[in-house]
């Protein structure tokens, strides 16, 4: 069916299904803009425009770029962007930056980043949902990567830093997930102690053109200790690469990597598996958080909640039983 054709949609939310069908990037950004708006009318409209799209979305490779700050993320996606468009591709860039759901500010920085890249007609740049959850922010960012993929962005990169969760939830989120790291001494085994590493599919050391030496020795001990790791796939044991984002040196041995990865895992079965696991995902995680709203914004709930929490406070009843209590009473709800 034609997607303007679908009931319920407005005369302004069919003109931008067809903007974003036709790649306008201002059609685009709208469409953006409505699905993270928390207003419960977007919410509905955002979502008829969602399912309108959704046969045009997933014709892209998802990669997940992760890095502390300063690691130089924003100066390897221009210039991987700017590979990317020279082979005819179309890129858009989306961010999870926790930080910026926390105190307003963002260590992803501001709209200066990625400067020529910017103002490429083929790419789009998107700073990081500001508002709710990390979990709210997750959500979207995957409504935003939809939205990119029907508006013909063939490579959508998701961006995030190395604080908490957020790196698990953008591995959650994509077909790939690259890990950039400095080649110094306690970087690689700060992201081995976190975890970071075994969530990688391919690790990249940048800064290559300030010491090749070091770089090198770096590969080596993170080629060593990857090998420690079970590896998350019988087909794929995560590469390991150095490049010089400020130098353009390594960006096209990189994305060929990347390639090869899809080629491998689609052969394998194990691509579509992913997006098919994390879709299934993505739908549990919002009917908990939808249960969870309902759950504390009932009347019958509200109303026994204070005293219920003042108890387990006050020693008086275990959580166990005060949970049990409360979540009894849902019998009466649904
Ligand atoms: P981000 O915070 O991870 O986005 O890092 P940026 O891309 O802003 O880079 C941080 C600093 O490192 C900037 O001053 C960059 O110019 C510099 N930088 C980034 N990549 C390289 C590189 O490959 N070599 C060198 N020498 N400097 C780099």
């Amino acid at each position: 069916m034609h997607p303007v054709a679908e009931p319920g949609l407005g005369a302004d939310d069919a003109r931008l299904i067809e903007g974003v069908l036709g790649g306008q990037r201002r059609a685009l950004a709208k469409a953006i803009t409505l699905a993270e708006s928390s207003r419960p009318d977007h919410q509905q409209r955002a979502a008829a425009v969602l399912d309108a799209l959704l046969p045009r979305t997933g014709n892209s490779i998802r990669v997940g770029i992760t890095g502390v700050p300063g690691v130089g993320k924003s100066t390897f996606i221009e210039c991987l962007g700017l590979h990317l468009i020279d082979a005819g591709h179309r890129i858009a860039v989306l961010a999870v930056d926790p930080s910026s759901t926390v105190s307003g500010g963002s260590i992803l920085g501001d709209k200066t980043r990625m400067e020529e890249l910017s103002h490429r007609e083929e790419a789009f740049i998107r700073p990081s949902p500001s508002a709710g959850a990390l979990g709210g922010v997750a959500e979207k960012t995957r409504e935003a990567m939809l939205l990119c993929e029907a508006a013909g962005f063939d490579v959508i990169v998701v961006e995030t830093v190395g604080v908490g969760q957020s790196e698990t939830t953008v591995a959650g989120m994509t077909d790939i997930f690259v890990v950039l790291q400095l080649p110094n001494a306690g970087d690689d085994l700060q992201a081995i102690k976190k975890g970071v590493i075994e969530l990688a599919d391919l690790v990249v050391f940048n800064k290559a053109d300030i010491d090749g030496p070091a770089a090198d020795a770096a590969v080596a001990q993170m080629k060593s200790a990857l090998s420690l790791l079970r590896p998350g796939s019988e087909h794929w044991r995560p590469p390991v690469l150095k490049v010089s984002a400020a130098k353009s040196s390594g960006i096209a041995e990189m994305w060929a990597t990347v390639e090869r990865y899809q080629a491998t895992m689609s052969a394998a079965g194990e691509f579509e598996a992913r997006r098919h696991r994390q879709a299934t995902a993505w739908m549990w995680q919002l009917i908990d958080s939808g249960l969870r709203h309902r759950f504390r914004d009932h009347p019958g709930i509200r109303a026994a909640l204070p005293g219920v929490a003042a108890a387990v406070e006050a020693g008086e009843t275990t959580p166990t039983s005060a949970a049990h209590r409360l979540l009894n009473q849902l019998n009466r709800f649904f």
